[in-house]
C-alpha cells in the first residue's frame, strides 16, 4: 500500500504558502510506513522544529488500475476518509530552496494520520460538495469544501494513474485547504467529515 498526496489543490492554501498555482497537480508519495497506527499518539520527531497539520480528504482505491480515463475513475473507489498530511515545514522549505525532493519532510514515520474508518461514497449526494474540518484543542483551524478543489477527485485519479499504478488499498490525499498551522506537543486534533468525527489524535 502507498499513499499518493496531491499538493496545491486549493487556491487559498497556495496563496497562504505563497506558492505558484501549478499547471498540473503536484504529486508526492508517502510509503505505508508513514501511517500513524490507530490510537497511537503522534510523536514529533526531532529532526525538524516546525511541524504543520494539513487536513485532507482521503480516497481509498478499490482495484488495480493505470491510465484511467476521468469518466471511469469513479469505478476505482467506494470510500472516503479523512487524514492529516503531517509536514516538517522548516525542513520542507530548506529542501525546496535547494531544489531537492521533499521526501524527508513529508514521508517520515507517522507523517500520515488516517481515519480508522472510511465512509461509503454512496452516503453523499455529491462528492464534490463535501465539507470537512479540523479542530485543534477545541478550536476550528481548517475547513474545506471539496467544491473548491482545483482538480476534482476523478481528475486526480486519472492524472495520478498516468504515472503510478494504483492498487487496491492505496490512499489518495487530495490536498489541503487554507488554514495550515503548527502542531505542538500536547495538542489534540479532531477531524470531521460533515458532522462525523473521523479521528482524534494527541501530539506528544
Ligand atoms: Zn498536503
Amino acid at each position: 500500500m502507498k499513499i499518493i498526496c496531491v499538493g496545491r489543490n486549493y487556491a487559498q492554501h497556495i496563496n497562504e504558502l505563497q506558492n505558484e498555482k501549478p499547471d498540473e497537480p503536484v504529486l508526492f508519495i508517502k510509503p505505508d510506513s508513514a501511517v500513524l497506527p490507530n490510537k497511537n499518539p503522534l510523536y514529533l520527531p526531532d529532526f525538524a522544529n516546525e511541524f504543520h497539520y494539513e487536513a485532507e480528504l482521503i480516497v481509498k482505491i478499490n482495484k488495480l488500475g493505470k491510465y484511467i480515463a476521468p469518466e471511469f475513475a469513479h469505478r476505482y473507489y467506494d470510500e472516503i476518509g479523512l487524514g492529516i498530511d503531517v509536514t516538517a515545514r522548516d525542513l520542507q522549505n530548506k529542501l525546496k530552496t535547494k531544489g531537492l525532493p521533499w521526501e524527508k519532510a513529508k514521508a517520515f514515520h507517522n507523517s500520515a494520520v488516517v481515519s480508522p474508518f472510511f465512509l461509503p461514497k454512496s452516503n453523499f449526494f455529491d462528492l464534490q460538495n463535501i465539507h470537512f474540518s479540523l479542530f485543534k484543542n477545541g478550536h476550528k483551524v481548517q475547513e474545506g469544501y471539496t467544491a473548491d478543489m482545483l482538480w476534482k477527485i476523478d481528475e486526480l485519479i486519472s492524472y495520478i494513474s498516468t504515472f503510478f499504478m494504483l492498487k487496491k488499498g492505496d490512499l489518495i490525499f487530495t490536498g489541503t485547504p487554507a488554514g495550515v498551522g503548527k502542531m505542538e506537543i500536547n495538542d489534540e486534533f479532531v477531524g470531521y467529515i460533515e458532522d462525523i468525527e473521523m479521528f482524534r489524535i494527541r501530539v506528544k
